[in-house]
């Protein structure tokens, strides 16, 4: 057998995209064995009866046919679920993270880019390079609120096809006031995307308003409420702006798995509403709780906590010899320098995060 290896890495050199190989991996923990406060979920299981319903539902599904390419059923439930306007259209993503994908990649090009404010959403950037297509950044200021001044000269500036911003944002967790962004939709060449990831932890959405702008989607996901394995995303726009972004969907893109669990969890939205209640109350206990530790524990309206520690990389290290997994932001933008991304859990997991950090600080003060 003759050894391929060099041929095939200087073919990889030479075929794979040089920003593609230059690219790292989106990191994604291991988190087995670990309390998992690092990936923005739901920390509560399905109640039994629930579970055996949509165990229920999905031993009827026809695994051997594709899945309904239309996702009506779907797409009702979830304007019930959410009270989305009745003449909007939606798109059905595998995630939010799809469509992202599917938007950039039907607006964006090497003229007219992409902007966002940083920090936030890492995969508008990597969209927009996969696109082949200039990124702009705008620094948020260093309470991590929006620069509108900012902002509005760089749209000014670099004429930007796609802004996209997270309403609340990911990873700071604040949300902009509503007139900085409507100013932002005014001054926009292009669409501008709303991305309200966390609506359920925030008493404001754009939602109920796509159809009062010209160029506005919102993107929504279930992830963020408990469904994080369904893989269900779903944007909200005019359906004029919706028709052209189906020309890019993948046929199938969501399994027909999710569309016969979706209708049976929604159908009990209740319990999910009431736990995002209790993750808010928890969010306060926990901000309260890692304040008085010396924390600097930045405003959220999602359902995690961005905060500051004196030694972030101490702090995070003493979290995973307690077997606690948060995301450690230092050192991916310089406004993050000792920030911890904290994800609200259930109140034990809560109190064990606090137990660790308590004992941590109390070490670096001796
Ligand atoms: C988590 C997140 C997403 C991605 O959600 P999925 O639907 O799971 O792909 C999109 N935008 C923001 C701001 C997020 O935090």
């Amino acid at each position: 057998m003759t050894d391929t290896t060099d041929a095939r890495r200087a073919r990889i050199e030479a075929t794979i995209r040089a920003d593609v190989r230059a690219l790292s991996r989106y990191e994604v923990l291991d988190g087995k064995g670990f309390v998992k406060l690092d990936a923005m979920e739901n920390p509560y299981s399905l109640p039994d009866e629930l579970a055996d319903e949509v165990g229920d539902a999905l031993s009827r599904v026809p695994i051997n046919r594709y899945p309904d390419g239309s996702g009506n059923r779907v797409k009702d439930t979830l304007r019930s679920a959410f009270d989305l306007p009745a003449h909007a259209g939606l798109l059905l993503g595998n995630g939010s993270d799809e469509l992202i994908q599917i938007i950039t990649s039907s607006i964006a090009t090497r003229e007219a880019g992409v902007l966002a404010p940083e920090p936030s959403f890492v995969m508008y950037r990597r969209n927009a390079l996969m696109a082949q297509a200039p990124f702009t950044a705008v620094s948020l200021r260093a309470d991590f609120s929006l620069d509108l001044d900012a902002m509005l000269r760089a749209i000014d500036r670099a004429r930007p096809a796609l802004v996209f911003i997270a309403y609340p944002n990911n990873p700071t967790g604040n949300l902009s006031g509503a007139t900085d962004v409507e100013r932002i939709i005014a001054a926009a060449p292009g669409l501008v995307v709303i991305d309200e990831a966390y609506h359920a932890y925030a008493n404001a959405s754009f939602a109920s308003r796509v159809l009062d702008f010209p160029n506005v989607v919102v993107l929504r996901t279930v992830s963020k409420i408990g469904m994080a394995g369904l893989r269900l995303g779903y944007a909200v726009a005019h359906p004029d702006w919706i028709a052209h972004f189906e020309r890019l969907r993948p046929p199938y893109n969501v399994g027909s798995l999710a569309q016969a669990a979706l209708p049976v969890l929604l159908r009990h939205i209740d319990i999910f509403t009431k736990q995002a209640a209790r993750i808010r109350k928890e969010r306060a206990r926990v901000a309260a709780a890692l304040a008085s530790l010396g924390a600097l524990v930045f405003p959220s309206a999602t359902n995690f906590l961005l905060v500051r520690v004196p030694d972030a990389n101490a702090s995070f290290a003493a979290l995973l010899r307690g077997k606690i997994l948060v995301k450690n932001l230092d050192g991916t933008h310089p406004l993050l320098a000792n920030c911890l991304r904290i994800t609200i859990g259930t109140r034990d997991e809560n109190d064990a995060l606090i137990a660790v950090l308590a004992r941590d600080s109390m070490e670096a003060r001796r």
